[in-house]
């Protein structure tokens, strides 16, 4: 059966998008993998960037005008899911930017929301909280912000999505391709997958996240500009005492040295039923990976020990007297553009993307999805006013039809 669009990728970004192309009388297929139980990683191949119980997801994300942009529609539309579906999605714990410098780094239509801070400011309000060392500046955004469940993000879109007609398939795509030459006169794409199915659509979206180059999934000899970083996070598990005392701890982001950058998440409960203060590190300490091989490799790795000690002193550091009772880690990768922005574009006219979190994702996931959705269904305006220049994807080899 011919498919209007089909969906490859059903994470934070492809679910998004299936619920926005879900609409009455257009056939939608969403096509990815659920994630693999412990006992099943070995064998896989193919995994995600939101296998986590937390991400920071705020209104403002702050450092780039256009994210700032989408992160407030992103926002809102997370907003509608919860009462779309019924799913608490976000947690508002809070927002605080905090390092060197902070107001000129949050850019113009972000800044008027926040609460400028000294660090001692910031320690008047939170106690436990000791940024000094990292520099003497803060911006707090005290609503609009904090922890959201990226498992339960997916879920939500999906259920949302089913019920609007979306046809929901638990598969890796192994190839797409565009057949010329198709009975019905119009050219149309064919998506073969690893259990053997084969499925026609008339336009395919691609919201395979860093593992969109790492299956024939775009056309022969093409080659993105777009990198995959292997990443870490460190996570501190919270004893009874400390968890009272950390209650209304905010989400942090640091603007700092190069080297102690990082993002920091107040304490979460994972599946195991601990709570656990989590971080991770901004653009350094990670892996260029380049193969599928190496990206599997990384994800059944554990990090290198020295820089989970840098990590768990660092949030030692902040986070005053905090005792941890155990330290744990999750092994994960970051898709990044040159750009620091999605690529959401067509690579060609019966084929689009939406990639490249470059560690926004789940905070944009609504509103990338919404856009992609409405690019790949032939809207007008799909990207309102941000210009299509800042969101087109850039070749290293371009497809040959460009
Ligand atoms: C450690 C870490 C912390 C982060 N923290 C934050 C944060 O606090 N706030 C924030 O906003 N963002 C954060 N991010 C970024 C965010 O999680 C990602 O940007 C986001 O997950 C990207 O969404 P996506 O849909 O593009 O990719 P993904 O969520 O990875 O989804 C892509 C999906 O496509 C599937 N797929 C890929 N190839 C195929 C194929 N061939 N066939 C079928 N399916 C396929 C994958 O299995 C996956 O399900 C973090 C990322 C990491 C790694």
């Amino acid at each position: 059966m011919m498919n209007d669009i089909c969906i490859v990728g059903a994470g934070l970004w492809g679910s998004s998008a299936a619920r926005h192309a879900s609409v009455p009388g257009r056939k939608v297929c969403l096509i990815g993998l659920s994630e693999p139980h412990e006992k099943d990683r070995p064998s896989r191949d193919i995994f995600a960037s939101h296998y986590d119980a937390a991400r920071s997801v705020r209104k403002y994300e702050g450092s780039d005008h256009f994210r700032s942009l989408m992160t407030m529609r992103a926002f809102k539309g997370l907003q509608e899911l919860e009462a779309t579906t019924g799913i608490q999605l976000n947690a508002p714990t809070g927002h605080i930017f905090y390092g060197k410098d902070i107001e000129s780094i949050v850019v113009p239509i972000v800044k008027e929301k926040g609460d400028l801070l000294t660090a001692e400011g910031v320690r008047e309000r939170y106690p436990f909280l000791d940024t000094s060392r990292y520099g003497d500046t803060a911006m707090l955004f005290p609503v609009d912000g904090g922890l959201a469940n990226p498992r339960m993000i997916v879920h939500a879109q999906q259920k949302a999505a089913a019920l609007q007609g979306c046809d929901i398939i638990d598969d890796v795509v192994d190839s797409v391709e565009e057949l010329g030459d198709h009975t019905h006169g119009e050219p149309v794409m064919r998506v073969l997958t690893k259990k053997g199915r084969r499925l026609l659509a008339k336009k395919v979206l691609l919201c395979t996240g860093a593992f969109t180059q790492l299956k024939d999934l775009l056309p022969p000899s093409t080659k993105l500009d777009f990198v995959i970083d292997g990443t870490f996070t460190v996570r501190l598990e919270v004893g009874e005492g400390d968890l009272k005392k950390l209650c209304n701890m905010p989400t942090l982001t640091s603007f700092t040295d190069f080297e102690h950058n990082c993002y920091i998440l107040p304490p979460i409960k994972y599946p195991d039923g601990k709570y656990y203060v989590k971080l991770g590190p901004g653009y350094q300490d990670q892996r260029r990976l380049t193969t599928l091989k190496e990206v599997k490799a990384w994800f059944l790795s554990k990090p290198d020990p020295k820089l989970v000690e840098k990590y768990r002193d660092l949030l030692l550091s902040i986070i005053k007297g905090f005792n941890p009772v155990s330290v744990k880690t999750d092994m994960c990768v970051c898709s990044r553009t040159p750009t620091t922005l999605p690529y959401c574009d067509m690579v060609s006219p019966r084929l689009g993307l939406a990639i490249g979190g470059n560690g926004f994702g789940a905070m944009l996931s609504d509103e990338v999805g919404r856009m992609a959705a409405e690019m790949i269904a032939g809207g007008e305006n799909w990207n309102r006013d941000i210009p299509r220049e800042m969101l087109k994807a850039q070749f290293v080899t371009p497809p040959s039809n460009l």
